[in-house]
């Protein structure tokens, strides 16, 4: 009878969240606001989610955590009331933090026999092609040692313009990192409401399943933000969408529901699950979602079309304005004539020889120049669409960036 009973539960069981049941590389991230309470840790969350670890692992499956919470347990031991204010102090907040932090998983894995490693990474770091892929190694060796990664941003060496911000965002590089198929974003409340919820009035109803992110879903994220987490539901949002275009779904909950991590790796109904979309080339999801451009490139409506509609390469008759200080092999963004940026890219030349070549014909570079590296400006294999048609491995805006969460987008680039 009661395997009857699980039967007609199963059969039951929305078809959406059979990709959580049937994930098996999982990033967990876990806010400031779920862990700590006033900068206090809670070690009994910490050993509820440690348990629910432990069973993934042992039923074969693998699991990164993204913990959050530095900055607060920091500022609680140095005694302050709040979190600290500017940004040095955030950094001390978050060296005096990170040890507690990092002790607590450590304390709590270990009674499920589970070794912890620690990984902090920077923005900056991690914009480096090179250094990515060293971190992705380091990542995926801890998960062939069966032990759990526990990552955050390295606070102390990050400034204001280079950081990640916020563990949202820092998750989904993760998500790419290491090829997750699921995201689970671990937050303070049930999941995205049908609108931003007010004080005082009762909950509105909670999206089960997010197919695509269009203006309404994003109207009703609002722009919620906490003292000690720096994301509200915007940036979670943000890393749906981008843990989307690295193939995998998110579904943000409630951390603090029991069973909360086992119930959505079963599958149940719980928090709101977005759907994951085509899964980009990891390099190119990193061209898109981590590297920082150096500079510009403004495109006649020409190269526009024949970059975004043909997926041809950029040559240089096509550009007319180069802006910023780069070199070759640096990330660039493109921009069309509206001045909208439509796609990014390597760039084969440096900014001083784009200058020199533009717009002229591919054939008179090495008479400019002296030397040639290839025709193109940005070769095809070093580009990513920020919007377009859908099937070119678009990422940007609103439109067409619905579409590809939605996972109709049919293109592996
Ligand atoms: N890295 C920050 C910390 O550990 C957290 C950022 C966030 O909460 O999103 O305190």
């Amino acid at each position: 009878m009661a395997s009857r009973r699980g039967a007609s539960k199963q059969a039951r069981m929305p078809s959406e969240r059979d990709v959580a049941r049937r994930a098996q590389r999982i990033v967990v991230k876990i806010g400031s606001g779920v862990l700590a309470n006033g900068g206090a840790l809670q070690p009994r969350v910490l050993g509820a989610i440690s348990r629910q670890v432990g069973a993934l692992l042992d039923e074969g499956r693998e699991v990164v955590l993204v913990s959050s919470g530095a900055i607060a347990v920091g500022s609680r031991v140095l005694g302050w009331e709040h979190p600290g204010r500017s940004i040095p102090e955030k950094q001390a907040a978050a060296a005096v933090g990170q040890i507690g932090l990092a002790e607590m998983w450590r304390k709590r894995m270990a009674r499920y026999d589970r070794a912890v490693g620690q990984v902090l990474v920077t923005r900056a770091g991690l914009e480096d092609r090179e250094r990515f892929l060293n971190a992705r190694h380091t990542l995926l060796t801890l998960l062939e040692l069966g032990a759990v990664p526990v990552v955050n941003e390295n606070d102390t060496v990050a400034t204001e313009e280079i950081r990640f911000g916020d563990n949202d965002n820092l998750s989904a590089t993760v998500v790419n990192l290491v090829g997750a198929d699921l995201l689970v974003i671990l937050t303070d409340v049930e999941g995205l409401y049908e609108s931003p919820p007010e004080p005082g009035q009762p909950l509105p109803p909670r999206i089960d399943v997010v197919e695509r992110i269009t203006p309404k879903i994003r109207r009703a994220a609002g722009g919620s933000e906490s003292a000690f987490g720096r994301g509200g539901m915007i940036t979670k949002l943000e890393a749906a969408r981008s843990a989307a275009h690295g193939g995998a779904a998110t579904v943000i909950c409630n951390g603090r529901r029991k069973d909360i991590l086992s119930r959505v790796a079963a599958g149940e109904s719980v928090g709101t699950l977005f759907r994951a979309g085509n899964r980009l080339a990891s390099r190119k999801h990193w061209l898109a979602f981590t590297a920082r451009p150096r500079g510009r490139l403004a495109l006649d409506a020409g190269a526009v079309r024949a970059v975004r509609e043909r997926g041809r390469s950029l040559l240089p008759a096509g550009v007319v304005r180069v802006d910023g200080q780069f070199g070759i092999g640096d990330p660039i963004s493109c921009l069309g004539p509206d001045g909208a940026e439509f796609a990014r890219g390597l760039t084969a030349y440096s900014a001083t020889e784009i200058e020199q070549i533009k717009g002229q014909q591919a054939r008179r570079i090495t008479s400019v120049l002296g030397y040639s590296n290839g025709d193109e400006v940005v070769h095809r294999d070093d580009l990513v669409l920020l919007e377009g048609p859908v099937g070119t491995g678009s990422t940007g805006t609103e439109s067409t960036r619905t579409k590809s969460v939605a996972g109709s987008d049919p293109a592996e680039s």
